[in-house]
Parts: C-alpha cells; structure tokens; sequence
C-alpha cells in the first residue's frame, strides 16, 4: 500500500479551506508525530497563485496546493542526519521532531520549499499526510470502515478537487483521478515519483487579440486562428470572440509555433516562430484589405 494525495489544479477555487484544516488539525498541540505547526509562518497545505502572463492585457493565474510531496527518494531525508527524516511503509515521509533539532539543512535540502524552519523549537516541520490522524484507532472506529480514512485537507476540500487513497490499487478512487486527468508534476520535482500527484496544471497559453483596419476602431469578431505546431505538426484552431480576443491553453512547451489568422474579405495575417518558452500574449494585430 502506498498512500497518496492527487490534487486536481482546476478543480481548485482557492478557498483555503483545505488550509484552515491543516492549521486545526496540527497547531496549539503536539502529536505522535509532529510538534505544533505555528499559527503564522508556515503553511503546510500552501495553495500557491502562479501569476501568468507577460502581458498587462493577457494575465492569468493557476492555483496549485503545494504541500510536501512525499517523495520516493527524498531529498530532505538524505540532507538529514541520525535518521531525522524517514519513510513508513505506506510511502509517507515524516520528519522526527526529536532527532531533527538544529538541523536546519533540512529546510535547505527539499526542491518544492515544503519544509519551514520552526524558530521556538529549532526544528524542522512539514506536512505529515496527516498520517497521526490516519494511525488513529479511535478515528478509525468512529468513521466504522477504513477506506473512509482521510488526511484532514482532503476531507475538508467543498469542491473535489483533493483526492486520497492508495495508490497500488488500480481501483481505488485516486488511482482512477490520476488514469482520468493529465499529471503535471511540478517542474522542480525533475521526474521523481511522488505520493501526491498534481494534476491539470496548465502548461502555457498563447493569446491575442484581432482588429479590424484601424479606421474602423472595431475588433474582428469570429476571425480563424490557426496556432501549428513546428515540432510535432499539431494543429489548433480557435476563433475569436465579441472583444476581438483568441486564446489556446494548455499547449506543449518550449516548442515553435506559426500562427496564422484569417477573416473574410482581409488579407491573413500570420505570425511565425512564437516559442512556447512562457505563457506568451502576442499583441493586437490589424487585418488590412
Ligand atoms: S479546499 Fe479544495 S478548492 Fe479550496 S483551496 Fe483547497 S484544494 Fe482548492
Ligand atoms: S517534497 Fe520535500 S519535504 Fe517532501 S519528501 Fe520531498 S524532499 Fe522531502
Ligand atoms: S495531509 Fe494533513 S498535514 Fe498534510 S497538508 Fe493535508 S491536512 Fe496538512
């Protein structure tokens, strides 16, 4: 059995309800497993805003709840010294509260930032799966079947968008999120398996905007653009819409792309090797005769 959490990015609205849960579940007393989180200053379920977009005319954001990613082979645990850092058999990676003081190399050693240096106890802390919580004989009595077991984010989530489960079992729900969605593992991570899975993070857009001459002061609505691929051939297409604005999510990165955009009665216009190195807004282009 390894124990995971996916996490739909564009399932999530931001709430932070997960958050707050976090912060119930594990500040103002010790577990088994962790010390105190502290009411300010470290945000186990950290639910990050990537602000998208080199454009004022184009900005986008992306939300990504970032906790620690229990790590196969993790970083933090070979920064740590006497066995601070350690992995149970369900695959979750916890920081020992005892044996970790001082060493703050631990903070220093994880790729994603998911550890936080508690300054009162000269620790180390992060994210624990809750797995206290999913220990628990008398949680797991009051809830009468263990499959029902979650850490305290995903319980808590209102908009499905924290999945929790085993992820050797191919039917368990979360393996099945995973096999429906497209995982975006987080760029920092460089590959490595992880028991929480991201899924849906957008990759990058190309957008723009379409007028007509500028004599006119008036958008083209319903102009034809045609984004291809010079890699792999793809091709996208989208038309413009009533503010004269088009738009393609979710493209490959770091390739080269021609774009190309007609309208009837103009000459197209076309613009040719836009690489998909960020999320890129290529301008206000005007359609002549
Ligand atoms: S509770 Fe769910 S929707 Fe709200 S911030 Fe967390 S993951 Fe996103
Ligand atoms: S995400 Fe960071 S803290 Fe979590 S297991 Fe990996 S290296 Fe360690
Ligand atoms: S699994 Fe538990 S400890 Fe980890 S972020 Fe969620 S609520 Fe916090």
């Amino acid at each position: 059995m390894r124990l995971g959490i996916a996490i739909d990015s564009r399932m999530c609205m931001s709430c932070y309800c997960c958050f707050t849960a976090c912060k119930d579940e594990h500040c103002g007393f010790d577990t088994k497993l962790s010390k105190a989180q502290p009411q300010m200053g470290q945000f186990w379920m950290d639910i990050r805003e990537w602000e998208r977009g080199d454009s004022s005319r184009k900005i986008k954001t992306a939300t990504v709840p970032t906790p620690c990613s229990h790590c196969k082979d993790p970083a933090c645990l070979k920064a740590a010294k006497d066995g601070a850092v350690y992995k149970r058999e369900d695959g979750i990676v916890i920081i020992d509260p005892e044996k970790s003081k001082g060493q703050k190399q631990i903070v220093d050693a994880c790729p994603i930032n998911a550890v936080y240096w508690n300054e009162e106890y000269q620790i180390p802390q992060k994210c624990t799966m809750c797995a206290e919580l999913l220990d628990d004989p008398e949680y797991l009595a009051y809830l009468g079947d263990p499959k029902l077991k979650k850490p305290r984010c995903v319980e808590s989530c209102p908009n499905n968008a924290l999945y929790f489960g085993d992820l050797d079992d191919p039917n368990s729900e979360i393996s099945k999120a995973i096999a429906a969605n497209k995982v975006t593992q987080l760029e920092a991570l460089e590959g490595q398996e992880t028991n929480v899975v991201h899924l849906n993070v957008p990759s990058v857009y190309l957008a723009g905007t379409v007028y007509l001459p500028k004599e006119f002061e008036e958008v083209a609505i319903g102009a034809k653009v045609t984004l291809t691929c010079k890699e792999c051939g793809s091709k996208w297409e989208t038309t413009t819409n009533y503010f004269g604005d088009w738009e393609v999510e979710d493209l490959p990165k770091n390739d080269h792309f021609d774009i190309d955009i007609e309208f009837p009665g103009y000459k197209p216009l076309k613009f040719t090797d836009i690489v998909t190195d960020k999320d890129h807004y290529v301008g206000m282009s005007y359609l002549t005769v």
